[in-house]
């Protein structure tokens, strides 16, 4: 891996400066759909982590300080920015992840949401008081920034991860450094122009880019306080676990494999076109994106695979950027190759390729698979147990709503999960029974708003406290709790 390239290309931003990284390696960042090469993408050293986190560091000694009123101003201006960007920003990750504009926007109106969210910090940050919690003691919690944070994402949101984490970070008085993923360093060089813009001071937001060793490097510094990372589930073990040896908070959020279950009162039609989104919307890269389609008795089965495999065959496949285009290109000839082995080894396990969308797609000129459905599958199967990460419908029968239940919580992975009923009783049942934490009724992708809290269990999700939202300010600061008597009888009154 890696080709020496000018290190101007994609630049580290680091105590208010673009700078040049260290690296002397570097990763082509590819256009998926078309191939081309974008940039350059630094693979830096623990060399550039330092200069950023003692940025953040001295810059956290006056950011704490700054009251929370005046913080979240830089973050109005921060929305303001990025909603006069929304475009610039779209067409950026369309063109170096490959999902289409439609979907590119809507990640950039997630981010946003984000920022906007943030700006609560003055409620979110206040503390509780109780008078005589004792006769004449008081008690009350001052929830206190705690330093510089470290943030690690993945590629396949390239905007909106990162800012799950750093506006609630920066808001609550904390500093931050980003590490975004090396496949899609791209738009975080447009988010930093903006943030520049807004005139946060310098080393309240750094970026550094980089691989395993610049992970490594924020894991291990003693001045980091605490991790955020996105991406898979063995690199949040290691995140989790290196992190945490080091004294650190981590919020590790890994992989999934998400069930969808139908009953045989759900409504057809709906319940399978928002499945398939679910499915194959940003060519199957989310987190939240749906796998296995378990279908309560053989009636709904049939009709579950007629209709999902003639509106599947339907979808039109292409570059993102292109308007009609429903959906776009996996992220590398590896992930596609990794996929197309998936789809194999189902089909020598026994399950049936109900539509192959391995075929007609390599004279297309990006990383392109078309959807595919895959019937009969069953628990053991390979394709049943990984995360795919990629446009493959599987289609599963059972008896019961029970069995559909118990098969989903023996899954290694618990992130999201989705019920199609208009069932009251069964919808309870489901929220009470269901291991994974985020539940969506007749929602494909349930994903929580910037408000609500992000984040799964098992090996979907390492850590206690989950990711944006309320939740996050519990991450982000130390609960102080001061116990106070006076002791003087008192003489002035
Ligand atoms: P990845 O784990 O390969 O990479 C994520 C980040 O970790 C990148 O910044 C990368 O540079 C770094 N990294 C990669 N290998 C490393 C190593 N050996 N040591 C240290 N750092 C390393 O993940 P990805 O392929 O970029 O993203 C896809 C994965 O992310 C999928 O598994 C997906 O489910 C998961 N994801 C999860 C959520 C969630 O909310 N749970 C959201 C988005 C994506």
């Amino acid at each position: 891996m890696g080709t020496t390239k000018n290190i101007e290309t994609i630049r580290d931003y680091i105590d208010g400066k673009w700078v040049a990284s260290t690296a002397k390696t570097f990763v082509p960042v590819i256009n998926p759909a078309t191939k081309q090469e974008l940039g350059a993408s630094p693979l830096g050293t623990s060399e550039d982590v330092n200069r950023a986190v003692a940025s953040a560091h001295i810059a956290f000694q006056e950011w704490k300080q700054t009251p929370v009123s005046d913080r979240i101003q830089f973050l109005f201006k921060m929305k303001n920015l990025m909603d006069a960007n929304v475009e610039e920003l779209a067409r950026a990750v369309t063109r170096e992840h490959g999902k289409t504009l439609v979907e590119a926007r809507g990640s950039v109106k997630r981010a946003i949401q984000m920022v906007e969210t943030a700006t609560g910090m003055p409620t979110f940050q206040m503390g509780e008081f109780l008078e005589d919690i004792a006769r004449g003691i008081d008690c009350n919690t001052i929830k206190k920034p705690m330093g510089v944070f470290a943030g690690i994402a993945p590629f396949n949101f390239p905007i909106m991860v990162p800012f799950w984490f750093w506006p609630f970070a920066i808001a609550s008085g904390n500093t931050f450094v980003l590490k975004p993923s090396e496949r899609v360093p791209l738009t975080f060089q447009l988010v930093f122009d903006l943030i520049e813009k807004t005139g946060l001071p310098k080393g309240v937001m750094n970026l550094v880019h980089g691989g395993k060793d610049v992970v490594t490097a924020l894991c291990t510094h003693p001045d980091v306080k605490g991790l955020c990372f996105v991406g898979s589930t063995p690199v949040a073990k290691y995140i989790y676990t290196t992190g945490a040896a080091h004294g650190k908070r981590v919020q590790a959020l890994g992989g999934a494999k998400n069930f969808m279950v139908v009953l045989p009162d759900a409504v057809m039609d709906k319940a399978v076109s928002t499945a398939l989104e679910s499915v194959i919307g940003c060519a199957g890269e989310r987190c939240l994106a749906g796998s296995v389609i378990v279908c309560v008795g053989d009636e709904t089965y049939k009709e579950v695979e007629s209709r999902i495999v003639r509106s599947a065959a339907d979808i039109t496949v292409g570059d993102g950027l292109d308007t009609h285009v429903q959906m776009g290109p996996v992220i590398s000839q590896e992930a596609k190759d990794r996929i197309k082995g998936l789809i194999q080894s189902a089909q020598d396990e026994g399950a049936k390729i109900l539509l192959d969308g391995r075929k007609d797609v390599d004279q297309l000129p990006g990383y392109f698979l078309k959807p595919s459905v895959i019937g009969n599958v069953t628990e053991n199967m390979r394709v049943a147990k990984e995360e795919i990460f990629g446009p493959v419908v599987l289609l599963a029968k059972v008896k019961t709503f029970d069995e559909a239940i118990a098969w989903m919580n023996r899954c290694n992975f618990s992130n999201t999960t989705t019920l199609f009923t208009q069932s009251g009783p069964a919808t309870r049942k489901f929220c009470n029974e269901a291991d994974p934490s985020m539940i969506g009724i007749n929602i494909g992708v349930p994903a929580p708003m910037s408000y609500f809290s992000f984040g799964g269990m098992k090996d979907s999700f390492y850590g206690d406290i989950k990711a944006h939202g309320a939740a996050s300010v519990d991450f982000f600061t130390d609960k102080k709790i001061v116990t106070t008597r006076w002791m003087a009888e008192s003489s002035v009154w």
